[in-house]
């Protein structure tokens, strides 16, 4: 699977390296074709090489925008050496074999960067380059590809451990390269498209996202944006079908999915749950014996942030349900089904938005997830770990009780879907106090208690929610600080990563107070 290099084909924009890389190529016996300003930096540093247009019997015209594109160089590159008719081809027009490509192709990125002209810019599109990178890509099984001047002394160093030739691996992992490039050429080119047209985001095209709509604003109204879907099949916001109401705004679309992101934790077919959520946090979940029950439920952990909330339920919506979630201002309502009782109750409230999904997202399933940073994008697999997958491990004298236990997978499954710090303490399938988003552990244990006492404070309950709660943490408590916030508001069992330096300390503080904790050994960060 050796091929001998006896001829190559340079022709790059960035010419960086050439002359050494032209250099040893000539040493090492190659012949060297060039076009036109590669041939010239080569000849000028005293190397042998044909312009070619000798090849071709054609002048370079148009500015060059066409001069590699002919069939003695396509040939060339294309020609299957092993097939009778192929070289009967070759030899009959007379072309010549080149087994090695050194292509980088016009700066189209830079010129785009660079606030150039319109015209400049179009003039930069490759077309010729391209063309020959993807050929000698395609025909790999005789010819090589370079495409990035960092790997000339890689080609070197191949060919001299090969006595003048490239091995097939080598050859295929250039073309790999090779295919990776035209594709980011072509996305760069593309999003630049977009961009004049005011349509698409480049960067979404690398994904293969179709533009869905475009939103009036994106997170603040001097913010454009549009939503992008990727084809997936996952039940969610991207695929769900929008039974009535206005358009979804980027936020909407953003909380939305959180909120039956994190109501798929719930097994509907074991019970009904239901999710409020507000700035992609929850500011109520809940576990009932019918939806109305677990709405309710949740309502009552923070009414007032509910409030232009959007609701997310893991069973087919009934009028029950609906009944209720209209009482309070709700942006979005989510839901696998919606029957027709309930979608008549949802029509008199003509702005709230009814999504339906068919189905109910798997917290297991494996996924994608991006996030840009400035010139990046950071890409990571979903947190698909579920609580009730996880070895939990009793760390304190006192276990859980069946009740105990109960609720602090409910509280780890909620916890999950709460930014970091999260703090979540939990009473009878309900979350009863939610902390979020705080840079302290502390801070968020002491914010999700005092919510816990505000709508105990609203039911005209005696004494707060948290009282005989059980609580989770999304990571483990660094110091026994946090823990002992939660006992004073008064939880009895604690469910954490564990993990921490001071896992003893914490432990022991859980054990003077007769708290019952659970190690997940799984963390659940959300940034
Ligand atoms: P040179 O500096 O050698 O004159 O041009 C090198 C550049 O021309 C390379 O970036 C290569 O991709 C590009 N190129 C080679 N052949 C063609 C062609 O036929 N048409 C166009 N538009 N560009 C080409």
């Amino acid at each position: 699977d050796l091929v001998q290099v006896r001829r190559a084909l340079l022709s790059v924009s960035d010419k960086t390296g050439l002359v050494d890389f032209a250099r040893a190529l000539a040493g090492a016996g190659v012949e060297l074709v060039s076009t036109g300003g590669t041939a010239k930096a080569i000849a000028d540093a005293g190397i042998a090489v044909r312009d070619v247009c000798e090849l071709t019997g054609f002048p370079e015209i148009m500015d060059g925008r066409v001069k590699t594109l002919h069939p003695s160089v396509h040939g060339a590159l294309l020609g299957v050496r092993d097939d009778p008719d192929h070289a009967a081809a070759m030899r009959t027009h007379r072309i010549e074999p080149i087994d090695l490509v050194v292509v980088n192709l016009y700066p189209f990125e830079e010129v785009r960067a660079s606030g150039a002209a319109y015209a400049a810019v179009v003039e930069n599109i490759d077309i010729g380059g391209p063309a020959m990178v993807r050929a000698s890509a395609k025909n790999h099984a005789y010819v090589a590809i370079v495409t990035d001047p960092e790997d000339y002394s890689a080609v070197l160093n191949a060919l001299e451990m090969n006595t003048g030739s490239l091995s097939l691996d080598f050859r295929k992992k250039l073309a790999a390269k090779a295919f990776a490039r035209t594709a980011a050429y072509d996305a760069a080119i593309s999003g630049w498209f977009a961009d004049e047209l005011a349509i698409e985001h480049p960067a979404w095209r690398a994904f293969g996202g179709k533009l869905e709509n475009v939103m009036r604003y994106g997170e603040n109204p001097h913010q454009s944006a549009g939503f992008y879907v990727t084809g997936e099949k996952r039940p969610g916001v991207a695929t769900a079908r929008q039974l009535q109401g206005k358009q979804l705004s980027y936020n909407n679309i953003n909380d939305t999915d959180a909120a039956f992101e994190l109501v798929g934790e719930f097994d509907a077919a074991r019970i009904a749950a239901v999710a409020i959520i507000k700035h992609a946090n929850p500011c109520g979940v809940a576990e009932g014996a019918s939806l109305k029950d677990a709405y309710l439920k949740a309502l009552a952990c923070d009414p007032v942030s509910a409030f232009g909330g959007i609701v997310a339920l893991n069973r087919k919506l009934d009028a029950a349900a609906a009944q209720e979630i209209v009482k309070t201002f709700t942006e979005v309502i989510i839901a696998p089904e919606a029957d027709e009782a309930a979608v008549e109750i949802v029509a008199a409230k003509k702005n709230l938005r009814l999504l339906v999904t068919g189905g109910l997202p798997d917290p297991r399933a494996a996924a994608t997830l991006v996030k840009s940073v400035a010139g990046g994008l950071l890409v990571q697999g979903r947190d698909n770990a579920a609580v009730d997958d996880l070895d939990l491990k009793v760390v304190t004298k006192r276990a859980p009780s069946e009740a105990e236990m109960a609720d602090l997978k409910f509280a780890f499954r909620v916890a999950k879907h709460v930014k970091s710090n999260a703090i979540v303490y939990v009473k009878d399938g309900a979350t009863v106090g939610i902390g979020a988003g705080q840079m302290s552990r502390v801070d968020s244990s002491r914010i999700a208690a005092s919510k816990a006492r505000d709508a105990a404070e609203a039911a005209g309950l005696p004494e707060p929610l948290t009282k005989g709660s059980v609580v989770a943490s999304d990571a483990f408590f660094p110091f026994a600080d946090g823990l002992m916030a939660a006992i004073e508001a008064g939880a009895t069992a604690v469910i954490q990563p564990g993990g921490s330096m001071n896992d003893a300390d914490v432990i022991a503080a859980a054990d003077q107070h007769g708290i019952a904790m659970v190690f997940t050994g799984v963390r659940h960060f959300r940034h």
